[in-house]
Parts: structure tokens; C-alpha cells; sequence
């Protein structure tokens, strides 16, 4: 294992800081949601205070409310190598693909298949199946294994709809080797950043990517329901139309026109009003990563796979690795396999160690680096085992399944 340079110690020493943990945590669920970032809290009470309570209906202009989605959009684009004027930040990601899907059938219209994976996040593959039959034109959504993605593009296909990295395994696909086979073939790429954004450096630019979507309350900390964001390559923005043709999309709002006549550029994927609220706490968010490397983040979640999954060898040997070896085929998540998975991570969560579980036998441990460290995930790794050697899940408490799990 190569060891953190003093520069990588430095960053992660000072991010850490920025982060407001309760004692006796470890949190290893930032995949799911992150953390709260201090700056946040400063930052909320000073939007609703000032912002909303003083300067009222005013700060659509005085505070440039009206803008903050491109703003933050451009703060995302940073991050996942996009052009400055190609992101904005709007919506869930559910309602962004259903927008990018519907956008990229209609410049492929000879063409009837959405290309997927088995296995891919349900809402993505739920988006697509309503698209299809809303459109009324034949399309068809074809799921295949992984390995079989490359061979399944062919010309029907319009779009390879795909998610970076698998939310279950952590598994990461080769997004510019993908994009490349589906573009040869005549399709076009929409890419989920759901698990990368924040966690592993993306380059859609270089990749050469048509559209993408991605979450903010995950990698990104931008608290729970945070808008999510969406990227659309320089080629598609002249003329660029969506099917949610909300007046916030339109290219002037206020001349409250008869008719719909989009916006130019990224902004006719805006619909309606933004949440100025959460979008100002994804804001806030995204200064914890001013002056971080993705690269160095990356490195460092490796560090910590490595100390973490070398531990859990040793100490509960029947944990089957679900999340591939090879570090540059996964994002920053560990996922373990285990028959009762959903016991063993209450049995954690009671002892302080935040994970969670997805169906049917996988536990998650979300590994990031911004408030994660080498001590932390060796503390989980060795209460993991402590668990399964006592078998101290095996208790009914630990089988009630929660709502949201
Ligand atoms: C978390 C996640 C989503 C979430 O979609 P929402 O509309 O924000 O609920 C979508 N896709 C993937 C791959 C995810 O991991």
C-alpha cells in the first residue's frame, strides 16, 4: 500500500475539520448521504435570517437567487471535468434523466433501443421503462450483464443509458472506452454520477460524454433531498430543448409569454422555481472541496479500502468481497456480502459504526476521505469482526427492518 504523502495527510487533516460528526460515530455512509459540512449550518442561518427573513422577495435579484442554479452548477462542472455554462443544478436526478432521456431519443429518431445494465439503480431503469411507453414510438429498454454491455451496442441502439459506479458493488465502468463503442456505433451516452461525483475524478469532457446526472446529497454532502445536477456536452446546447418546458426553462420568464420558447444554453433544462434553501446548502457543501485533488480523494479512499478490507480478511473471513480489487474499477465503497447482511449492520450501527445495507446480502461502507480516516475504518473493520465472531447480530432486534434501510 503506498502511505499518504504529507501533502494528501495535510488535506484530509484540514477537510476533516470542516465536518460536524457526532462523537462515538464513524461514519461510513457518505454514498448515501453526506455528511454535514460546518459551513453549512453558517450558511443556512444566514439564508433564511438575511436572505429569505429581511431581504424577502427582493433577493431573487439582490442575492441573484435567480442564478444559483447555474452558479452551483458551474462549482459541480469542476468536478467532474465539465465546461464552465454545461451543468446546472436542478431537480432530482430521477426527473434529470427523465429530461436527458427523452432529449437524447428525440436527436436519435430512427432508433429504438435504450441500452442499459442489469442490476443498474431501479430508478434509472423505472425512468426509462416510463419514457418508453409515454412516448408511444416503439422504444425498448434492454438490460444486459455488464461484460455484455460493449457487445450489445448495435445500431438500433439510441442510447447507453449507464450509472458509473454500481451503488450495490461499487463496481466502476470505463466511461470513456463505453462512450467511445456506443458513439462509433451511431448512439449517445447518458452517464448517472450518482456514486462518482465527489469520489472519483470524472472527466466527461475528455471522455467525450453526451449528457449526464448525478446527485447532490450523496459524495457532494449537500444534505438530505439536495437538487441534483445535470451536464449536457457543448455540442447538444445549441438548440437545446427538454420535455418539461416549465417557464423557469423559458429564455425570458418574465415577459410571461404565450407560448414556450426555451432558454439558451443549460438553462432550458431549468423547469421551475429553484429551492434556494437546499440549493444553498449544496452551495456551502461544495466549499469543502475548494483546493481537493479527486485524484488525491480517490488515492486516499484506496488507502482506506486497502486498510479496511485487509482487516476484514483477517478478522471475519466468511465477509465475501463484493466490490472489485482492482482499484481502478471501483469507486470509493466497500461492499461485503453476507447471508443476514441486514442484521450484521444493525448490529454495527449499534456500536457506532454507519453503514447501511442493499438487498438481497450486501452491507455498504461508504469510504471518504474528506472526513474518513486510516483510524477510523480500522476501528469499523475490527468491530465488524467482533460482530461476527460473537455472532452479536443474532438478535431480533437486528432483523426488524426499518422504512428506509
Ligand atoms: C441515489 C441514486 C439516484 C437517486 O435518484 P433521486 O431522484 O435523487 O432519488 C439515482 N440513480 C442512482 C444511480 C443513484 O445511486
Amino acid at each position: 500500500m503506498t502511505h499518504p504523502t504529507a501533502a494528501a495527510t495535510a488535506t484530509f487533516s484540514r477537510t476533516r475539520d470542516l465536518f460536524d460528526l457526532p462523537e462515538g460515530v464513524i461514519y461510513l455512509d457518505g454514498n448515501s448521504l453526506g455528511a454535514l459540512p460546518r459551513g453549512v449550518k453558517a450558511r443556512m442561518a444566514e439564508v433564511v435570517a438575511t436572505q429569505w427573513g429581511e431581504g424577502l422577495i427582493r433577493s431573487w435579484n439582490t442575492h441573484d437567487w435567480i442564478d444559483l442554479p447555474g452558479r452551483v452548477g458551474n462549482r459541480v462542472a469542476r468536478l467532474i471535468g465539465a465546461a464552465p455554462g454545461t451543468v446546472t443544478v436542478a431537480d432530482s436526478t430521477s426527473i434529470n434523466l427523465f429530461k436527458v432521456l427523452v432529449t437524447a431519443l428525440r436527436l436519435r429518431p430512427g432508433r429504438k433501443v435504450i441500452l442499459s445494465e442489469k442490476h443498474n439503480f431501479p430508478t434509472d431503469a423505472y425512468i426509462a421503462a416510463g419514457v418508453a411507453e409515454l412516448l408511444g414510438a416503439g422504444h425498448e429498454l434492454r438490460l444486459v450483464e455488464a461484460a455484455e454491455l460493449s457487445g450489445a451496442i448495435d445500431e438500433d441502439v439510441a442510447v447507453l443509458m449507464l450509472t458509473e459506479v454500481n451503488y450495490r458493488t461499487g463496481a466502476r465502468h470505463d466511461m470513456a472506452a463505453l462512450t467511445r463503442a456506443a458513439q462509433a456505433a451511431g448512439a449517445l451516452t447518458i452517464w448517472d454520477l450518482c456514486h462518482s461525483a465527489g469520489a472519483v475524478p470524472v472527466d466527461l469532457g475528455g471522455a467525450g460524454a453526451d449528457f449526464a446526472v448525478g446527485c447532490g446529497y450523496k459524495y457532494l454532502n449537500g444534505g438530505p433531498g439536495a437538487p441534483a445536477f445535470v451536464y449536457v456536452a457543448p455540442d447538444h446546447l445549441e438548440g437545446l430543448s427538454q420535455p418539461l418546458t416549465g417557464w423557469l426553462g423559458h429564455a425570458a420568464p418574465f415577459s410571461f409569454a404565450e407560448t414556450y420558447r426555451p432558454a439558451e444554453g443549460i438553462a432550458a433544462m431549468r423547469v421551475g422555481t429553484p429551492p434556494i434553501l437546499s440549493m444553498s446548502a449544496l452551495d456551502a457543501a461544495l466549499d469543502v472541496f475548494e483546493g481537493v485533488d479527486l485524484g488525491e480523494v480517490k488515492a486516499q479512499a484506496d488507502r482506506l479500502f486497502e486498510r479496511f478490507t485487509g482487516i476484514v480478511a483477517e478478522e471475519a473471513p466468511e465477509l465475501v468481497l463484493a466490490t472489485p480489487v482492482d482499484p481502478s474499477k471501483r469507486g470509493t465503497q466497500v461492499s461485503l456480502r453476507h447471508p443476514e447482511a441486514y442484521a450484521v449492520m444493525q448490529a454495527l450501527i449499534a456500536r457506532g459504526v454507519i453503514g447501511d445495507f442493499r438487498e438481497p446480502d450486501i452491507m455498504r461502507f461508504g469510504l471518504t476521505p474528506l472526513y474518513v480516516g486510516l483510524d477510523d475504518v480500522e476501528r469499523a473493520a475490527r468491530i465488524l469482526g467482533e460482530v461476527i465472531r460473537a455472532g452479536a447480530w443474532d438478535r431480533p432486534e437486528f432483523r426488524q427492518r426499518a422504512k428506509v434501510v
